[in-house]
């Protein structure tokens, strides 16, 4: 494989680092010290080149992907594009979906044939007893529920999440707060719960909790969760819990937008969310960047960009969501732009605010151009 040189580019190597004029050499899908002499140079203007980004909580449930070990490379390609590729994304982490569509498409993009983001699953997500939420219940046909994990008892959520990693989960996704109904949340038993993070830890899996509540949030602390997967929107007494969470090391994806979108943009839903967010943020909460774009119809990450700011998150903040704080939660590589690390890069037009990190203009992954043109045309 021969190499790739970016020239003319202002490289923000880190969150945080003042842009530098220069160049990005390529070779072997890292970055090197000196360009490959036979590499393709591409001239980019100018434009902003910083580290790949990542989306902690994604949903690969669209139509889109039903079928995907044999669907057309072309379809799912324009599905792979429109979802991460535009966005800048070179690593996605599926919060729940099909396995069998998920793992078929995982596949397609590591053997090269599909241009897309590594994909890290949980395959199914891990629901409590009698506890499909009232949302999904309508989307999963009756006689597909029993695909659905709901275990009752520490046993069975061993034996649920051994199953989910034996076929090729990274992750574990635990409901431990689940919306039966609009206003009733069932949270997971406790020895449930610690049975399945018990089994995900041996492995090496990071878990992540949806907690919707106080109730299901204090499950997920005292089961020893990594991540909570969203701020719980029914945000009475949670505060204390949110700062134990910052002070335990737990991650938190805010996924701000979601909420505005599919639930209500009324002011007295989501101001106590933004206020959880800050107490979190306050307390030395530190966050990972998620959309939750696939149960959102609306791909752009614009929308959650404008929330982070409007909450008072600067540039080198959510670009250290986007990139150097998910890498060290998975422990893979520093998310920076430095010699001997992964080619997976963003180019940008500009970043000059926050929502800057929407105006992607190519996207590299393992140094080959996944979505986008990094030349000035
Ligand atoms: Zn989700």
């Amino acid at each position: 494989m021969s190499g790739l040189t970016l020239v003319n580019a202002s490289v923000v190597s880190a969150p945080g680092a003042d842009p530098v004029p220069g160049s990005v050499a390529i070779r072997d899908g890292l970055i090197a010290d000196r360009p490959d002499p036979d590499a393709t140079v591409v001239d980019v203007g100018g434009a902003v080149v910083t580290a790949g980004f990542w989306n902690c909580h994604v949903h690969l449930t669209e139509p889109t992907w039903s079928g995907a070990g044999h669907r057309p490379a072309e379809h799912l390609q324009a599905g792979l594009d429109d979802l991460f590729g535009r966005r800048g994304f070179t690593s996605v982490v599926d919060l729940a979906s099909r396995s069998s569509e998920t793992l078929a498409l995982r596949r397609r993009i590591e053997d090269g044939e599909l241009r897309g983001p590594r994909i890290r699953t949980a395959a199914e997500a891990i629901r409590p007893f009698r506890g499909i939420p009232f949302y999904v219940r309508d989307e999963v046909p009756w006689y597909l529920r029993w695909a659905v994990p709901t275990p009752a008892t520490a046993r069975g959520g061993r034996r649920v999440a051994e199953r989910q990693l034996a076929k090729g989960a990274e992750v574990i996704k635990l409901f431990t707060g689940s919306y039966v109904a609009p206003t009733r949340v069932r949270p997971m038993r406790l020895d449930v719960a610690r049975a399945a993070v018990a089994v995900a830890h041996a492995h090496d899996a990071l878990v992540f909790a949806h907690t919707s509540d106080r109730t299901g949030l204090a499950v997920a602390l005292e089961a020893g969760v990594d991540v909570v997967a969203h701020v719980p929107d029914t945000t009475e007494g949670t505060h204390d819990l949110l700062r134990k969470a910052a002070a335990a090391g737990t991650w938190l994806v805010p996924t701000l937008d979601m909420f505005a979108q599919t639930v209500t943009r009324d002011a007295a839903y989501l101001d106590p969310i933004d206020e959880a967010l800050r107490v979190f943020l306050d307390a030395g909460g530190r966050l990972l960047f998620g959309t939750d774009v696939g149960y959102l119809r609306d791909h752009d990450t614009h929308g959650e960009l404008a929330a982070l700011a409007r909450c008072g998150l600067g540039v080198a903040e959510v670009l250290a969501m986007l990139t150097t704080d998910p890498a060290e939660a998975f422990g893979t590589g520093s998310g920076t732009v430095a010699v001997g690390e992964p080619a997976d890069l963003v180019v940008l037009d500009r970043l000059d605010e926050v929502t800057d990190l929407a105006r992607v203009r190519a996207t590299i992954r393992r140094g080959r151009v996944t979505w986008g043109q990094p030349a000035t045309s």
